[in-house]
């Protein structure tokens, strides 16, 4: 049976990099989309592992190439999904987590409406911009263009089947991997495993 796409999206510095790291511990059965993107690749940050990091040409490459479920421009770079890495994690059976842009996050839901959509808001616009400063990967100006962006970003959270607030990481990383765990519970995505079990109660002629 194929996995599912889990969307996660929050603004830059909602902490949802911790997040996602705690959960991928925690629940089996779990890969994450490694996505491409034309940013400078930040200190600590390994190719092939945070982001596949490409030129401009290369991205625009893998455009023509029809390669990306979808890419965005997100804070003056470019940013995308490959479509390859996706078919990968999934056709083993396990769900992918896209963490991405609420832009690229509207896209996976209309091309793939099965896609399980998840928001995580961080507990107030100053916890935001004091996790940002402190984090200290970006240059001022770049700080500026993400706090900027953020509001817009905050606002589309309705879109999103669940909301998940970041006011503690342990505690917000529990609920997400629930939400992951319960939506693999849904009949609907279930149905092959039910069958196989009804199939045994025909078999045996009770
Ligand atoms: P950062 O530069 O902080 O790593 O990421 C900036 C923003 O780009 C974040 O909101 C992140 O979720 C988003 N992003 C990362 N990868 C992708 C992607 O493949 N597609 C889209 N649309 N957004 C992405």
């Amino acid at each position: 049976m194929k996995g599912h796409l889990i969307i996660i999206s929050s603004p830059s510095g909602g902490g949802k990099g911790t997040l996602i790291k705690e959960v991928l511990e925690r629940v089996p059965n779990l890969g994450y989309s490694v996505s491409l993107t034309t940013r400078a690749p930040r200190f600590g940050e390994e190719d092939g592992r945070h982001y596949h990091f490409v030129s401009k040409e290369e991205f625009q490459d893998e455009i023509e190439n029809d390669g990306f479920l979808e890419y965005a421009e997100v804070h003056e770079n470019l940013y995308g999904t490959a479509k390859s890495q996706i078919d990968r994690i999934t056709a083993g059976g396990r769900d992918v987590i896209l963490e991405i842009d609420v832009q690229g996050a509207e896209a996976v839901m209309r091309s793939v409406p099965d896609a399980v959509s998840i928001f995580i808001l961080p507990p107030s616009y100053e916890t935001l911009r004091a996790r940002l400063t402190a984090r200290a990967t970006e240059k001022p100006n770049d700080l500026d263009v993400r706090l900027r962006n953020s509001l817009f970003e905050v606002s589309r959270y309705s879109l999103f089947k669940y909301v998940i607030i970041n006011d503690e990481v342990h505690s917000a990383a529990a609920k997400l991997a629930s939400v992951i765990v319960a939506e693999r519970q849904l009949r609907n995505r279930q149905s092959e495993s039910i069958q196989g079990i009804l199939d045994s109660f025909e078999r045996s002629n009770v």
